[in-house]
């Protein structure tokens, strides 16, 4: 039998990382971080709600320096008057257990602590990482251990490239690289534990900048313990080669139900726009089937038999109006995400395609009658014609939006044919 969707989400505890759970049988999670002096308390908590407001369900932040701890209660200040609840990470690497015990504001403010033990210290190592702990169960906070491949753990390393050379058939030293990336995350959770940290209140990650080495280690955590687990691909890089190496390697793990939570680490471009790791995020689990966050636009690549600037004009505008209508939508009409329109080019798919959606229009191709079928749950609705296409298509939408999701008639009701 055909199996049609992702494998069954591996089984986590929950971890509440304030009022967000991660794990169990929650929605995955999405995140983001922010980019900003974190001293600088307006700039980074109006990006931390510009985040939040683009879907951001949990914000980390750079906490590198004292001015930036001292920073922390403010901003969460500043983030909730703004009347934002989203959970606040603090990014500890080097001195987070100097700054967490000297901090004690900023310790409690924030939801959540993460550590990466190859940036605890070296000598100190167990001694600074108990200490991060000892703040966690001291103020009730989650912690998540975050390996990188770009700041691992150089003695566990060692250790298991000298044991890899001992070996009559050694693996490769990527390999070895991975397995000390695992045994890193598995070794400090272990360590976590016996310090007295509950199970349920640590997540594991484990970024690569590879998407191979992505999934070949998280698989590997997933079969090796039960935390949940943050996904992310490290480094991604900038626009469309981060999106799709993001997307090419989330996905994978998502469809064999690994990843509780995720994050696209996009660079963005010089003044661009951070919030667009968010909407990358989403786009994943929602074109997954895992979650729904916005309204989709199905429209087609266009090709000669279309006039293709009209066609992608309106794609586009009905696509941005969707967006520009999506805060009240929200409000009103709850469910309103899971909405499927489709914009098609001409009579070859255009008809089919949009029957498949929940309401789609079919414009004329270059050689065919200048009219545009429009069809609302799979049946032909009305025809349009003549240069008011768009903003009469956008009015039989809205109109759709609100019988269908405001209560008052449900789907299909008023149909007619016709024009
Ligand atoms: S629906 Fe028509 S215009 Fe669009 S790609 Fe197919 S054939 Fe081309």
């Amino acid at each position: 039998m055909m199996q049609i969707g992702p494998k069954p989400r591996r089984k986590t505890p929950t971890v509440w990382v304030g009022p967000v759970p991660i794990g169990g049988d929650h929605p995955v999670v999405v995140q983001s971080m922010t980019n900003t002096d974190t001293a600088d308390v307006e700039a980074t908590a109006n990006q931390v709600i510009e985040l939040a407001r683009a879907g951001s369900e949990i914000v980390r932040i750079t906490v590198n320096h004292e001015e930036a701890a001292a920073a922390v209660p403010r901003i969460v200040e500043r983030v909730r008057a703004a009347g934002f609840s989203t959970p606040l990470v603090g990014d500890f690497h080097y001195n987070g257990h100097v700054l967490l015990t000297r901090f004690p504001e900023c310790a409690r403010a924030l939801d959540k602590y993460r550590i990466n033990p190859g940036n605890v210290g070296t000598r100190q190592r167990d001694r600074n990482f108990a200490q991060i702990i000892e703040a966690a169960l001291k103020y009730d906070k989650p912690v998540r251990i975050g390996v990188n491949w770009g700041s691992l753990d150089q003695q566990l390393l060692t250790e298991l490239m000298d044991a890899n050379a001992r070996r009559p058939q050694p693996r490769s030293a990527r390999e070895v690289v991975l397995e000390a990336m695992v045994e890193s995350a598995l070794r400090s959770a272990r360590l976590a534990e016996e310090l007295g940290m509950p199970h349920d209140r640590i997540v594991l990650s484990a970024k690569v900048s590879e998407v191979q080495d992505l999934i070949a280690v998280y698989r590997e955590l997933a079969a090796r313990c039960d935390y949940p687990l943050h996904l992310g691909l490290t480094e991604a890089g900038m626009g469309m080669k981060g999106i799709v190496a993001s997307t090419a390697g989330l996905a994978v793990l998502l469809q064999e139900g690994i990843g509780d939570t995720i994050r696209v680490s996009l660079t963005p471009t010089p003044g661009g726009d951070r919030a667009e790791e968010v909407r990358v995020a989403q786009q994943i689990l929602q074109s997954l089937g895992l979650r729904s966050f916005m309204p989709q636009v199905s429209s087609c690549p266009g090709c000669g038999r279309t006039a293709s600037t009209f066609f992608q004009a309106m794609a586009r505008e009905v696509q941005a109006y969707i967006q520009r209508r999506m805060p009240e939508w929200r409000q009103r009409y709850p469910g309103v995400e899971e909405l499927k329109v489709a914009v098609m080019g001409c009579v070859v798919n255009g008809p089919g395609e949009s029957r498949h959606a929940d309401i789609g229009i079919s414009l004329p191709g270059t050689f065919e009658e200048p009219t545009a079928p429009v069809y609302v749950d799979g049946e032909k609705y009305t025809t349009l014609r003549g240069d008011d296409v768009v903003p009469r298509f956008l009015e039989i939408l809205e109109d759709y939006v609100a019988r269908r999701f405001g209560g008052r008639g449900g789907a299909g009701a008023g149909r007619r044919t016709g024009a």
